[in-house]
């Protein structure tokens, strides 16, 4: 029969290590990926939530799905200790250099997630004051479809971020091609 010890001790999932040469008694890899081994499970999101999107979330922080399990039940409202941002509901178009203020003052590496339909495209919302999409001001890393989504789609997008993370290379943020894709959100 197995003790308690043993039944808990099978519910955890030791983090996958990352690509590298092992022998015995040690274990070699790059810097890039040990650096994003823990950046990916260590992100720290800002919930830039304006409706219904943010209830989602709210419980996919809560106890059943527990986004604390991936690394990230550290919410930050300041952007200067976050690294991702969540934004999640209608966001007017009054609203924009708000959302663009909170992007700017958060530190590299940042990585941003739209959330549902009316982040990702103004969603149902196809009028004059409404933004038609938060990529038209900020860039964004991923889109989690629907109106709104599940939990398990939150926790799904997260994951896809954490995948970006894990094997970003350390120089990306340096590179001409950031540089441009940034200049070309007029961010310099
Ligand atoms: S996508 Fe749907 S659920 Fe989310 S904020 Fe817009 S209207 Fe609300």
């Amino acid at each position: 029969m197995s003790s308690e010890k043993d039944i808990v001790e099978s519910k955890v999932k030791i983090v996958k290590a990352p690509d590298g040469h092992e022998g015995s008694g040690f274990f070699a890899t790059s810097l890039d990926q040990v650096v994003g081994l823990a950046r990916k499970n260590s992100l720290w999101p800002l919930p830039f939530a304006t409706s219904c999107c943010g209830i989602e979330f709210m419980a996919t922080m809560a106890s059943h799905y527990d986004l604390g399990r991936f690394g990230s039940e550290r919410l930050s409202f300041s952007p200067r200790q976050a690294d991702l941002l969540m934004v999640m509901g209608t966001i007017s178009k009054k609203l924009a250099p708000v959302v663009k203020q909170v992007y700017l003052q958060m530190a590299e590496p940042r990585w941003v997630i739209a959330m549902g339909a009316c982040a990702s495209s103004g969603g149902i919302f196809d009028t004059y004051s409404v933004l038609q999409g938060i990529d038209r001001i900020i860039p964004v890393d991923v889109y989690i479809p629907g109106c709104p989504p599940r939990p398990e789609q939150v926790i799904d997008g997260i994951l896809q971020v954490q995948e970006l993370v894990g094997k970003e290379s350390l120089r990306r943020r340096n590179t001409p091609e950031y540089t441009e894709l940034l200049a070309s959100y007029g961010i310099e």
